[in-house]
């Protein structure tokens, strides 16, 4: 069995909220390592896993960043701002997202990246190399 060509989607077919809320209020039972073990399992079972390669899934995960910036392409600032409260424009959204989140996942699986703790290991360098100047502004 092969991955369609006509790109699959990378997560579950769970769909989206029909409109936007709180992400706290429907991420507070899911884990990194929770998410990451589901796509590993929905690829399992559909033999993808062969497919996911890490150039494979950076490829996949530049083109799904490149979808969400699609939606947002021709824009005003102040339209780009209020997207999320376009229902039909706020699915978009929360679906890309979704799509970068899960390829991100899997690449970071495949490699063996602990992807919270690489974020913050970088967290804690940006604040070392941005110090902050008591503005709030740091490029002064
Ligand atoms: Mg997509």
């Amino acid at each position: 069995m092969s991955e369609p060509s006509s790109r699959p989607a990378p997560g579950t077919s769970r769909p989206a909220p029909a409109a936007p809320s709180s992400p706290a209020s429907q991420s507070g039972d899911l884990t990194v390592a929770r998410l990451q073990r589901r796509l590993a399992e929905f690829a399992s079972a559909r033999d993808w896993g062969q497919y996911h390669t890490p150039k494979n899934l950076a490829a996949a995960l530049s083109v799904e960043a490149a979808e969400l910036v699609e939606i947002f392409q021709w824009l005003t600032p102040e339209e780009s701002a209020r997207v999320m409260a376009r229902p039909d424009m706020a699915h978009r959204v929360e679906d890309e997202v979704a799509d970068v989140f899960a390829y991100l996942l899997q690449f970071c699986e495949v490699l063996g990246v602990d992807a919270l703790q690489a974020l913050s290991s970088k967290i804690d360098r940006n604040e070392k190399r941005f110090p902050t100047t008591g503005t709030g502004h740091s490029m002064e």
